[in-house]
């Protein structure tokens, strides 16, 4: 394996943005001479094998974009030199947090990826957390605890990069009291398409700044992020009651995202190891306490209608509860699943729609249709704290986030990864007719009418974001919108 790694030369000249050397790098014939420095790069320029090869999969390992480069920036100005160089080459560029999108949304053919790792400042000040984009929610969540706070709005998987969530919107089981990642940003600092740093918040670019916040990397590359935090619990009671139905699961999931009683709310359909009667429904609430002070199970429960002798109910400290699927991870990487091809289907769907749609689309699957190990989510999100302008969401006061977080592990009677996303496509056009949305994160093609229809309304100030700030339309090609 040839390794060319363009190292930054200490007190290299930055005035050679033109960067010969880097010219020579990206020459038709490929050459570039091993040792060969990048002036003025505080980080890494890498063009080997390995280095191109993680770039060029993902969490979905279905979709393969080779990179010529990969940047490991030293530095937000590493970010503005290499975008104004490509830009000026037309050599398209994405980031890449943590590459946990499922079709290749992150990758770049022939281009360069921006790997946002090395861009980890963390630091809490006051109510605040100031990030740097590569820096995940576990180690946000690590560094507010001591202070007594959290983001009030986690991922269930902790190990996602904020930037890579901002730029996608961020959902969980705070979000009905919070909204989603995206609506706890005070400000950010991005690079945009032009290899300009800015700073934007609701007051300073407001149009960039949300264009940004859901705008799935189209116009600038967020280098930084300043979001609020929030007082954590200690602990945690967390109450999993089942339920036979999805209509008798949704009613209860209405009735207490209506008087708000759990301070986190989401759900599940189940598969019983067996098969038995088909599709069980599991409602996940959990209330925030500190130990002194429990919470009143009879309050919590009541009014409830789940089969109250299977409901399972445990204390957890916050951030066991927080982390909770790091052991899952940990289990899935040991049997190989976590490496499978994961063709993942997200939407949101307005409340009005959503029993009907849910019923009859679980009607026609089993866990099969997930994969063995495949996880189907399923629970509503008020509306009324969602300020962002993306990601798109039914207008509706509830909406409900539905989930099929399919693994196409090779095994009798599991589709293989085609036939998931093709079932994908089938099942997100009948929720599109309905009045949802994608959540894009997951595996549904979608070509650039799909994507014009998805953004609506939305779409002309998105496209005049992308045309002002990202002129030459060299950002994130991996998403297929522009
Ligand atoms: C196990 C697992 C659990 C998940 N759980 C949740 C969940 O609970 N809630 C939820 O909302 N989502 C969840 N997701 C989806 C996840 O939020 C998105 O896939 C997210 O984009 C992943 O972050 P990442 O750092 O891996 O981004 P990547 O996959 O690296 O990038 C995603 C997209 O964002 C762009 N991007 C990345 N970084 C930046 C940046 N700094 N600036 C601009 N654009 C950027 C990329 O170019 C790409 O287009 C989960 C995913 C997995 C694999």
């Amino acid at each position: 394996m040839s390794r060319r790694t363009l190292l930054a030369g200490a007190g290299a000249g930055v005035a050679a943005i033109g960067f010969d050397p880097l010219t020579r790098a990206w020459a038709d014939d490929g050459s570039l001479a091993e040792g060969d420095r990048a002036p003025g790069l505080d980080g890494e320029l890498v063009f080997d094998e390995e280095s191109r090869a993680a770039a060029a999969d993902d969490f979905g390992h279905a979709v393969s974009r080779y990179p010529r480069a990969v940047l490991r920036p030293g530095s937000v100005r590493d970010v503005e030199r290499m975008i104004r160089y490509c830009r000026a080459r037309r050599i398209p560029v994405a980031a890449r947090g943590q590459g946990h999108s499922t079709r290749g949304q992150a990758q770049v053919e022939e281009g360069l990826v921006i790997e946002t790792a090395t861009l980890d400042g963390l630091r809490v000040r006051d109510d605040r957390a100031e990030v740097g984009a590569g820096v995940r929610w576990s180690q946000v969540l690590s560094a507010a605890l001591p202070y007594g706070l959290t983001p009030p709005v986690l991922t269930d998987y902790l190990e996602l990069s904020v930037g890579g969530t901002l730029a996608v919107g961020g959902v969980g089981g705070t979000t009905q009291h919070h909204g989603l990642q995206v609506d706890t940003v005070v400000e950010l600092d991005v690079v945009t398409g032009e290899g300009r740093r800015l700073r934007c918040s609701p007051r300073t670019r407001a149009d960039l700044f949300h264009a940004v916040l859901g705008g799935l990397g189209q116009c600038a590359v967020i280098v930084g992020a300043t979001v609020r935090l929030a007082p954590a619990p200690e602990t945690v009671r967390q109450y999993h009651l089942y339920y036979e139905t999805v209509e008798a699961l949704t009613a209860d999931q209405r009735l207490v995202l209506a008087d708000g009683r759990f301070d986190y709310l989401e759900g599940q359909a189940q598969w019983p190891a067996g098969g038995g009667s088909g599709w069980r429904f599991m409602l996940e609430g959990v209330a925030f306490h500190e130990g002194s002070a429990p919470p009143d199970d009879d309050a919590l429960l009541a009014g409830l209608s789940d089969t109250r002798a299977d409901a399972e109910i445990e204390d957890l400290p916050y951030l066991d509860f927080a982390d909770r699927l790091a052991p899952s991870v940990e289990f899935l990487k040991s049997i190989g699943a976590w490496y499978d091809p994961h063709p993942w289907w997200n939407v949101f769907v307005p409340s009005s729609e959503f029993d009907a749609l849910a019923a009859s689309s679980l009607a026609e699957m089993t866990q099969d249709d997930v994969g063995p190990t495949g996880v189907v989510l399923m629970y509503p999100l008020r509306r009324a704290p969602l300020g962002t302008t993306l990601p798109r969401v039914p207008d509706e006061p509830v909406v409900f986030l539905y989930a099929l977080l399919k693994t196409a592990t090779p095994a009798p009677g599991v589709p293989d990864n085609d036939a998931m996303v093709a079932a994908n496509r089938a099942l997100y056009e009948r929720v599109r007719d309905v009045g949802g949305f994608q959540y894009p994160v997951g595996s549904i093609p979608m070509d650039h009418a799909d994507w014009r229809a998805h953004f609506g309304p939305a779409w002309d100030d998105f496209a005049a974001a992308k045309a002002a700030h990202d002129p030459a339309g060299i950002l994130a090609p991996g998403q297929g919108i522009f």
